[in-house]
Protein backbone atom coordinates (compact mmCIF):
# COMPACT_ATOMS: atom_id res chain seq x y z
CA UNK A 1 0.00 0.00 0.00
CA UNK A 2 1.33 3.52 -0.79
CA UNK A 3 1.84 5.44 2.46
CA UNK A 4 1.33 8.94 2.29
CA UNK A 5 2.08 11.65 5.06
CA UNK A 6 -0.11 13.84 6.81
CA UNK A 7 0.27 16.43 4.23
CA UNK A 8 -0.33 15.14 1.10
CA UNK A 9 -3.52 13.10 2.60
CA UNK A 10 -4.61 16.13 3.62
CA UNK A 11 -3.72 17.82 -0.49
CA UNK A 12 -5.77 14.27 -1.26
CA UNK A 13 -8.78 15.21 0.16
CA UNK A 14 -8.93 18.61 -0.97
CA UNK A 15 -8.64 17.51 -4.40
CA UNK A 16 -10.72 15.12 -4.24
CA UNK A 17 -13.82 17.16 -2.76
CA UNK A 18 -13.09 19.69 -5.36
CA UNK A 19 -13.02 17.20 -8.16
CA UNK A 20 -16.25 15.47 -7.07
CA UNK A 21 -18.25 18.91 -5.69
CA UNK A 22 -16.66 21.11 -8.85
CA UNK A 23 -15.70 19.31 -11.89
CA UNK A 24 -17.47 16.80 -11.70
CA UNK A 25 -20.81 18.19 -12.85
CA UNK A 26 -18.86 20.15 -15.60
CA UNK A 27 -17.21 17.32 -17.50
CA UNK A 28 -19.54 16.38 -19.94
CA UNK A 29 -20.22 19.86 -20.98
CA UNK A 30 -16.14 20.71 -21.13
CA UNK A 31 -16.09 17.78 -23.29
CA UNK A 32 -19.07 18.77 -25.76
CA UNK A 33 -18.50 22.67 -25.99
CA UNK A 34 -14.82 22.38 -26.18
CA UNK A 35 -14.93 26.07 -24.40
CA UNK A 36 -11.58 26.27 -22.49
CA UNK A 37 -13.09 26.07 -18.62
CA UNK A 38 -12.14 29.19 -17.07
CA UNK A 39 -14.26 28.69 -14.00
CA UNK A 40 -12.34 25.55 -13.06
CA UNK A 41 -9.23 27.55 -13.48
CA UNK A 42 -10.74 30.07 -11.03
CA UNK A 43 -11.11 27.51 -8.26
CA UNK A 44 -7.70 25.97 -9.66
CA UNK A 45 -6.51 29.61 -8.34
CA UNK A 46 -8.42 29.58 -4.99
CA UNK A 47 -7.41 26.54 -3.99
CA UNK A 48 -4.03 27.06 -4.30
CA UNK A 49 -3.50 24.75 -6.70
CA UNK A 50 -1.82 26.72 -9.80
CA UNK A 51 0.90 27.48 -7.18
CA UNK A 52 1.28 23.68 -6.10
CA UNK A 53 5.06 23.85 -7.28
CA UNK A 54 6.31 27.54 -5.61
CA UNK A 55 7.99 27.95 -2.69
CA UNK A 56 5.96 28.11 0.64
CA UNK A 57 6.51 31.84 0.96
CA UNK A 58 4.66 32.09 -2.29
CA UNK A 59 2.08 29.39 -0.85
CA UNK A 60 3.13 26.64 -2.14
CA UNK A 61 4.68 23.21 -1.89
CA UNK A 62 8.01 23.63 -3.09
CA UNK A 63 8.45 21.80 -6.23
CA UNK A 64 6.94 18.54 -4.36
CA UNK A 65 6.08 15.96 -7.09
CA UNK A 66 4.01 13.47 -4.59
CA UNK A 67 1.67 16.55 -4.24
CA UNK A 68 1.32 17.53 -7.65
CA UNK A 69 0.49 13.49 -8.42
CA UNK A 70 -2.17 13.46 -5.81
CA UNK A 71 -3.79 16.25 -7.15
CA UNK A 72 -3.42 15.43 -10.78
CA UNK A 73 -4.70 11.69 -10.19
CA UNK A 74 -8.33 13.23 -8.17
CA UNK A 75 -9.05 15.51 -10.99
CA UNK A 76 -8.10 12.95 -13.54
CA UNK A 77 -10.79 10.27 -12.10
CA UNK A 78 -13.77 12.93 -13.39
CA UNK A 79 -12.14 15.01 -16.35
CA UNK A 80 -9.19 14.52 -18.11
CA UNK A 81 -9.27 17.64 -19.90
CA UNK A 82 -9.01 19.61 -16.30
CA UNK A 83 -6.22 18.01 -15.07
CA UNK A 84 -4.07 18.48 -18.30
CA UNK A 85 -4.60 22.03 -17.57
CA UNK A 86 -3.36 21.96 -14.62
CA UNK A 87 -0.31 19.48 -15.45
CA UNK A 88 0.85 21.49 -18.57
CA UNK A 89 0.92 24.18 -15.81
CA UNK A 90 3.05 22.74 -13.40
CA UNK A 91 5.43 21.33 -15.91
CA UNK A 92 5.55 24.96 -17.67
CA UNK A 93 6.74 26.12 -13.94
CA UNK A 94 9.65 23.09 -13.92
CA UNK A 95 12.41 24.83 -15.72
CA UNK A 96 12.04 27.87 -13.66
CA UNK A 97 12.52 25.76 -10.58
CA UNK A 98 14.94 23.81 -11.62
CA UNK A 99 17.60 26.32 -13.30
CA UNK A 100 16.49 30.10 -12.96
CA UNK A 101 18.05 32.55 -10.58
CA UNK A 102 16.92 34.10 -7.37
CA UNK A 103 15.78 37.18 -9.06
CA UNK A 104 14.08 35.23 -12.00
CA UNK A 105 12.23 33.06 -9.92
CA UNK A 106 10.83 36.13 -7.76
CA UNK A 107 9.85 37.61 -10.75
CA UNK A 108 7.74 34.33 -12.16
CA UNK A 109 6.33 33.19 -8.97
CA UNK A 110 5.09 36.45 -8.16
CA UNK A 111 3.42 36.66 -10.69
CA UNK A 112 1.57 33.26 -10.38
CA UNK A 113 1.35 33.48 -7.01
CA UNK A 114 -0.62 37.07 -7.49
CA UNK A 115 -3.48 37.27 -5.56
CA UNK A 116 -5.85 38.55 -8.20
CA UNK A 117 -4.83 38.16 -11.62
CA UNK A 118 -4.32 34.32 -12.85
CA UNK A 119 -1.23 33.34 -14.77
CA UNK A 120 -1.00 30.05 -16.57
CA UNK A 121 2.23 28.85 -17.62
CA UNK A 122 3.15 26.76 -20.90
CA UNK A 123 6.02 24.47 -21.70
CA UNK A 124 6.85 24.88 -24.93
CA UNK A 125 9.21 22.29 -26.46
CA UNK A 126 7.83 20.56 -29.12
CA UNK A 127 8.48 22.09 -33.15
CA UNK A 128 6.56 20.76 -36.09
CA UNK A 129 10.09 19.05 -37.88
CA UNK A 130 11.14 18.34 -33.60
CA UNK A 131 9.14 16.61 -31.90
CA UNK A 132 10.14 12.86 -30.52
CA UNK A 133 14.13 14.28 -31.78
CA UNK A 134 13.72 17.47 -29.59
CA UNK A 135 17.13 18.42 -29.80
CA UNK A 136 17.00 18.94 -33.61
CA UNK A 137 14.88 22.19 -32.38
CA UNK A 138 15.30 24.82 -35.07
CA UNK A 139 14.09 28.41 -33.00
CA UNK A 140 17.03 29.88 -33.28
CA UNK A 141 18.17 32.33 -30.10
CA UNK A 142 20.56 34.95 -31.64
CA UNK A 143 22.65 36.84 -29.89
CA UNK A 144 23.09 40.98 -30.02
CA UNK A 145 25.23 42.91 -27.51
CA UNK A 146 23.07 42.68 -24.79
CA UNK A 147 19.93 41.18 -26.70
CA UNK A 148 18.86 37.57 -28.00
CA UNK A 149 16.21 37.78 -30.30
CA UNK A 150 14.21 34.38 -30.73
CA UNK A 151 12.59 33.31 -34.09
CA UNK A 152 10.89 30.21 -34.79
CA UNK A 153 7.75 28.04 -34.52
CA UNK A 154 6.78 26.01 -31.57
CA UNK A 155 3.64 23.54 -32.03
CA UNK A 156 1.22 21.05 -30.01
CA UNK A 157 1.40 23.17 -26.82
CA UNK A 158 -0.97 22.92 -24.13
CA UNK A 159 -1.82 26.11 -22.55
CA UNK A 160 -0.78 28.40 -25.66
CA UNK A 161 -3.37 30.78 -25.92
CA UNK A 162 -4.53 30.88 -22.41
CA UNK A 163 -0.94 31.25 -20.87
CA UNK A 164 0.56 34.38 -20.26
CA UNK A 165 4.04 33.03 -19.11
CA UNK A 166 5.93 30.40 -21.46
CA UNK A 167 9.00 28.38 -20.80
CA UNK A 168 10.76 27.55 -23.40
CA UNK A 169 14.11 25.58 -25.83
CA UNK A 170 15.73 27.60 -28.83
CA UNK A 171 19.30 26.84 -29.93
CA UNK A 172 21.97 29.37 -30.16
CA UNK A 173 24.03 27.09 -32.36
CA UNK A 174 22.48 24.22 -33.89
CA UNK A 175 26.09 22.88 -35.21
CA UNK A 176 26.17 22.14 -31.14
CA UNK A 177 23.24 19.61 -30.96
CA UNK A 178 22.43 19.63 -27.23
CA UNK A 179 24.99 21.79 -26.59
CA UNK A 180 23.56 24.79 -28.15
CA UNK A 181 20.36 24.46 -26.67
CA UNK A 182 19.30 27.52 -24.23
CA UNK A 183 16.24 27.36 -21.55
CA UNK A 184 14.22 30.71 -21.42
CA UNK A 185 10.88 32.50 -20.61
CA UNK A 186 8.83 35.06 -22.37
CA UNK A 187 5.67 36.60 -21.60
CA UNK A 188 2.57 36.65 -24.16
CA UNK A 189 2.64 40.63 -24.26
CA UNK A 190 6.36 40.77 -25.38
CA UNK A 191 6.52 42.11 -29.03
CA UNK A 192 6.66 38.58 -31.66
CA UNK A 193 5.09 36.74 -29.23
CA UNK A 194 1.84 35.21 -31.18
CA UNK A 195 -0.31 32.82 -31.01
CA UNK A 196 -1.00 30.50 -34.28
CA UNK A 197 -3.08 27.65 -34.86
CA UNK A 198 -5.20 25.65 -32.83
CA UNK A 199 -5.52 22.42 -33.07
CA UNK A 200 -8.63 19.95 -33.06
CA UNK A 201 -8.19 17.42 -31.05
CA UNK A 202 -9.71 13.24 -30.18
CA UNK A 203 -9.78 14.17 -26.92
CA UNK A 204 -8.73 16.43 -23.81
CA UNK A 205 -11.23 18.41 -25.09
CA UNK A 206 -11.78 22.13 -23.36
CA UNK A 207 -7.77 22.03 -23.28
CA UNK A 208 -5.86 24.56 -25.57
CA UNK A 209 -3.67 23.08 -28.08
CA UNK A 210 -1.69 25.50 -30.04
CA UNK A 211 0.91 26.77 -32.21
CA UNK A 212 3.17 29.89 -30.84
CA UNK A 213 5.22 31.63 -33.05
CA UNK A 214 8.38 34.00 -31.77
CA UNK A 215 8.75 36.19 -34.26
CA UNK A 216 12.04 37.91 -33.96
CA UNK A 217 11.26 38.39 -30.03
CA UNK A 218 13.71 40.32 -28.15
CA UNK A 219 15.12 38.79 -25.12
CA UNK A 220 17.40 40.01 -21.95
CA UNK A 221 20.10 37.86 -20.07
CA UNK A 222 17.22 37.89 -17.81
CA UNK A 223 15.08 35.79 -20.16
CA UNK A 224 17.93 33.44 -20.39
CA UNK A 225 17.00 30.04 -17.52
CA UNK A 226 20.34 28.58 -16.49
CA UNK A 227 23.45 29.17 -18.37
CA UNK A 228 24.04 29.19 -22.30
CA UNK A 229 23.85 25.41 -23.28
CA UNK A 230 22.28 24.57 -20.44
CA UNK A 231 18.64 24.12 -21.89
CA UNK A 232 19.22 20.40 -22.95
CA UNK A 233 19.61 19.24 -19.43
CA UNK A 234 16.80 21.64 -18.21
CA UNK A 235 14.64 20.13 -20.72
CA UNK A 236 15.50 16.45 -19.79
CA UNK A 237 15.05 17.22 -16.28
CA UNK A 238 11.76 18.81 -16.33
CA UNK A 239 10.58 15.55 -17.97
CA UNK A 240 11.94 13.63 -15.66
CA UNK A 241 10.24 15.45 -12.85
CA UNK A 242 6.63 15.69 -14.68
CA UNK A 243 6.62 12.06 -16.03
CA UNK A 244 5.22 10.56 -12.80
CA UNK A 245 2.64 13.12 -12.78
CA UNK A 246 1.41 12.34 -16.33
CA UNK A 247 1.25 8.69 -14.88
CA UNK A 248 -0.70 10.22 -11.97
CA UNK A 249 -3.08 11.84 -14.63
CA UNK A 250 -3.23 8.28 -16.66
CA UNK A 251 -3.80 6.61 -13.29
CA UNK A 252 -7.06 9.28 -12.23
CA UNK A 253 -8.62 8.41 -15.87
CA UNK A 254 -8.12 4.55 -15.59
CA UNK A 255 -9.60 4.46 -12.35
CA UNK A 256 -12.27 6.66 -12.95
CA UNK A 257 -13.20 4.50 -15.86
CA UNK A 258 -13.10 1.28 -13.92
CA UNK A 259 -15.16 2.80 -11.31
CA UNK A 260 -17.83 3.51 -13.26
CA UNK A 261 -17.19 0.15 -15.48
CA UNK A 262 -18.20 -1.83 -12.05
CA UNK A 263 -21.00 -0.22 -10.84
CA UNK A 264 -22.45 -0.38 -14.19
CA UNK A 265 -21.39 -4.77 -14.69
CA UNK A 266 -23.39 -4.68 -10.93
CA UNK A 267 -26.30 -2.63 -12.13
CA UNK A 268 -27.01 -3.84 -15.73
CA UNK A 269 -29.18 -6.86 -16.59
CA UNK A 270 -28.54 -9.55 -18.44
CA UNK A 271 -29.43 -12.94 -19.39
CA UNK A 272 -31.64 -12.67 -15.87
CA UNK A 273 -28.39 -11.83 -13.90
CA UNK A 274 -25.97 -9.02 -13.45
CA UNK A 275 -23.20 -8.56 -15.66
CA UNK A 276 -21.23 -8.42 -12.56
CA UNK A 277 -22.11 -12.04 -11.55
CA UNK A 278 -20.70 -13.08 -15.10
CA UNK A 279 -17.22 -14.49 -14.54
CA UNK A 280 -15.73 -13.13 -17.71
CA UNK A 281 -16.85 -9.75 -16.86
CA UNK A 282 -15.37 -10.74 -13.21
CA UNK A 283 -11.81 -11.63 -14.81
CA UNK A 284 -11.33 -7.77 -16.64
CA UNK A 285 -12.72 -5.75 -13.89
CA UNK A 286 -10.14 -8.08 -11.48
CA UNK A 287 -6.93 -7.36 -14.00
CA UNK A 288 -8.18 -4.07 -14.77
CA UNK A 289 -8.23 -3.37 -10.80
CA UNK A 290 -4.61 -4.85 -10.73
CA UNK A 291 -3.37 -3.41 -13.20
CA UNK A 292 -4.33 0.31 -12.10
CA UNK A 293 -2.63 -0.53 -8.69
CA UNK A 294 0.18 -1.65 -9.76
CA UNK A 295 0.51 1.55 -12.00
CA UNK A 296 -0.02 3.41 -9.15
CA UNK A 297 2.65 2.29 -6.83
CA UNK A 298 4.99 2.80 -9.76
CA UNK A 299 3.93 6.71 -9.79
CA UNK A 300 4.42 6.75 -6.21
CA UNK A 301 7.34 5.09 -5.62
CA UNK A 302 9.01 7.68 -8.38
CA UNK A 303 7.31 10.68 -7.49
CA UNK A 304 8.71 9.70 -3.80
CA UNK A 305 12.41 8.91 -5.02
CA UNK A 306 11.80 12.48 -6.65
CA UNK A 307 10.92 14.43 -3.80
CA UNK A 308 14.25 13.41 -2.41
CA UNK A 309 15.30 16.12 -4.43
CA UNK A 310 17.56 14.36 -6.41
CA UNK A 311 16.75 17.43 -9.45
CA UNK A 312 18.69 19.85 -7.35
CA UNK A 313 20.67 22.13 -10.06
CA UNK A 314 24.15 20.20 -9.22
CA UNK A 315 22.37 16.75 -9.72
CA UNK A 316 20.28 18.19 -13.05
CA UNK A 317 20.63 14.75 -14.59
CA UNK A 318 19.09 12.65 -12.28
CA UNK A 319 20.65 9.40 -13.25
CA UNK A 320 18.48 6.48 -12.27
CA UNK A 321 15.29 8.33 -11.41
CA UNK A 322 15.05 8.99 -15.08
CA UNK A 323 14.03 5.31 -15.57
CA UNK A 324 11.51 4.90 -13.04
CA UNK A 325 10.03 8.06 -13.84
CA UNK A 326 10.13 6.49 -17.42
CA UNK A 327 8.58 3.61 -16.23
CA UNK A 328 5.66 5.21 -14.31
CA UNK A 329 4.36 7.79 -17.17
CA UNK A 330 4.39 4.54 -19.91
CA UNK A 331 3.62 1.80 -17.94
CA UNK A 332 0.30 3.86 -16.24
CA UNK A 333 -0.91 5.22 -19.59
CA UNK A 334 -0.70 1.96 -21.93
CA UNK A 335 -2.93 0.86 -18.22
CA UNK A 336 -4.99 3.74 -18.93
CA UNK A 337 -5.50 3.00 -22.59
CA UNK A 338 -6.37 -0.71 -21.82
CA UNK A 339 -8.51 -0.04 -18.84
CA UNK A 340 -10.66 2.76 -20.28
CA UNK A 341 -11.29 0.38 -23.44
CA UNK A 342 -12.32 -2.31 -21.35
CA UNK A 343 -14.85 0.08 -19.47
CA UNK A 344 -16.43 0.68 -22.64
CA UNK A 345 -16.34 -2.95 -23.20
CA UNK A 346 -18.06 -3.50 -20.40
CA UNK A 347 -20.99 -0.76 -21.09
CA UNK A 348 -21.53 -2.29 -24.53
CA UNK A 349 -22.95 -0.29 -27.03
CA UNK A 350 -23.84 2.44 -24.32
CA UNK A 351 -20.31 2.59 -23.68
CA UNK A 352 -19.52 3.89 -27.74
CA UNK A 353 -22.01 6.57 -26.76
CA UNK A 354 -21.51 10.31 -25.37
CA UNK A 355 -24.67 9.25 -22.70
CA UNK A 356 -21.92 7.79 -20.57
CA UNK A 357 -18.43 9.33 -19.76
CA UNK A 358 -16.44 6.03 -20.23
CA UNK A 359 -15.65 7.05 -24.27
CA UNK A 360 -14.28 10.47 -22.95
CA UNK A 361 -11.88 8.54 -20.78
CA UNK A 362 -10.75 6.57 -23.51
CA UNK A 363 -10.22 8.99 -25.66
CA UNK A 364 -8.53 11.24 -23.20
CA UNK A 365 -6.36 8.33 -22.18
CA UNK A 366 -5.06 8.07 -25.47
CA UNK A 367 -3.24 11.95 -25.18
CA UNK A 368 -1.17 10.26 -21.92
CA UNK A 369 0.87 7.57 -24.48
CA UNK A 370 2.01 10.46 -26.59
CA UNK A 371 2.53 13.55 -24.46
CA UNK A 372 5.81 14.20 -22.47
CA UNK A 373 7.49 11.76 -24.99
CA UNK A 374 5.80 9.01 -26.72
CA UNK A 375 5.48 5.40 -24.98
CA UNK A 376 8.18 4.25 -27.44
CA UNK A 377 10.66 7.01 -25.75
CA UNK A 378 10.00 5.83 -22.86
CA UNK A 379 10.93 2.27 -23.96
CA UNK A 380 13.96 3.70 -25.23
CA UNK A 381 15.08 5.60 -21.73
CA UNK A 382 14.41 2.58 -20.00
CA UNK A 383 16.26 0.58 -22.17
CA UNK A 384 19.44 3.32 -22.23
CA UNK A 385 19.54 3.06 -18.99
CA UNK A 386 19.45 -0.80 -17.93
CA UNK A 387 22.50 -0.95 -21.00
CA UNK A 388 24.54 1.79 -19.21
CA UNK A 389 26.40 -0.33 -17.09
CA UNK A 390 27.73 -2.35 -19.68
CA UNK A 391 29.51 0.81 -21.65
CA UNK A 392 32.90 0.05 -22.27
CA UNK A 393 32.49 -3.59 -21.38
C1 LIG B 1 -2.69 16.57 -26.24
C2 LIG B 1 -1.25 16.92 -26.45
C3 LIG B 1 -0.65 17.88 -25.64
C4 LIG B 1 0.68 18.26 -25.85
N1 LIG B 1 1.22 19.25 -25.08
C5 LIG B 1 2.51 19.67 -25.32
C6 LIG B 1 3.06 20.76 -24.58
O1 LIG B 1 2.43 21.35 -23.71
N2 LIG B 1 4.34 21.14 -24.86
C7 LIG B 1 5.09 20.52 -25.82
O2 LIG B 1 6.24 20.91 -26.01
N3 LIG B 1 4.58 19.48 -26.54
C8 LIG B 1 3.30 19.05 -26.31
N4 LIG B 1 2.76 18.01 -27.06
C9 LIG B 1 3.55 17.43 -28.13
C10 LIG B 1 4.06 16.03 -27.79
O3 LIG B 1 5.04 16.08 -26.77
C11 LIG B 1 4.60 15.40 -29.09
O4 LIG B 1 3.46 15.16 -29.90
C12 LIG B 1 5.36 14.11 -28.85
O5 LIG B 1 6.58 14.36 -28.23
C13 LIG B 1 5.63 13.33 -30.14
O6 LIG B 1 6.15 14.15 -31.13
P1 LIG B 1 5.49 14.12 -32.62
O7 LIG B 1 4.03 14.35 -32.43
O8 LIG B 1 6.24 15.06 -33.46
O9 LIG B 1 5.67 12.63 -33.11
P2 LIG B 1 6.96 12.02 -33.84
O10 LIG B 1 8.17 12.33 -33.06
O11 LIG B 1 6.92 12.37 -35.28
O12 LIG B 1 6.66 10.46 -33.68
C14 LIG B 1 5.71 9.77 -34.49
C15 LIG B 1 5.71 8.30 -34.05
O13 LIG B 1 7.02 7.73 -34.24
C16 LIG B 1 7.48 7.20 -33.01
N5 LIG B 1 8.92 7.38 -32.89
C17 LIG B 1 9.64 8.54 -33.04
N6 LIG B 1 10.94 8.30 -32.82
C18 LIG B 1 11.06 6.99 -32.52
C19 LIG B 1 12.16 6.13 -32.18
N7 LIG B 1 13.40 6.60 -32.08
N8 LIG B 1 11.92 4.82 -31.95
C20 LIG B 1 10.65 4.33 -32.02
N9 LIG B 1 9.57 5.09 -32.33
C21 LIG B 1 9.78 6.40 -32.57
C22 LIG B 1 6.74 7.95 -31.93
O14 LIG B 1 6.69 7.23 -30.71
C23 LIG B 1 5.38 8.12 -32.57
O15 LIG B 1 4.64 6.95 -32.38
C24 LIG B 1 1.44 17.62 -26.86
C25 LIG B 1 0.84 16.62 -27.65
C26 LIG B 1 -0.48 16.28 -27.45
C27 LIG B 1 -1.10 15.21 -28.32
Amino acid sequence: MISFSEKHNIVKQIAERIAKEKILPRAKEIDETGAFPWDIVEVFKRQGFLNLMLPEKFGGLDGDITSLCVVVEEIAKVSGACSLILLAHAVGIMPVMIAANDSQKEYVYSKIAHPEEIHIVAFCLTEPEAGSDASHMRTRLTKEGDYYYLNGKKCMITNGAVASIFTGFATLNPKLRTKGICAFFVEKDYPGVIIGKSEKKMGMIGTDLTEIIFDNVRLTKDNIIGDEGQGWDIAMSTLNLSRPAVGAQAVGIAQGALDFAAEYAWKRVQFGQKLADFEGIQFMIADMATHVEAARALVYDAAQLLDMKVYERDKMSAIGVDKLSAMAKMYSADVAMKVTTDAVQILGGYGYTKDYPVERMMRDAKATQIYEGTNQIQRIVIARDIFRKFIGT
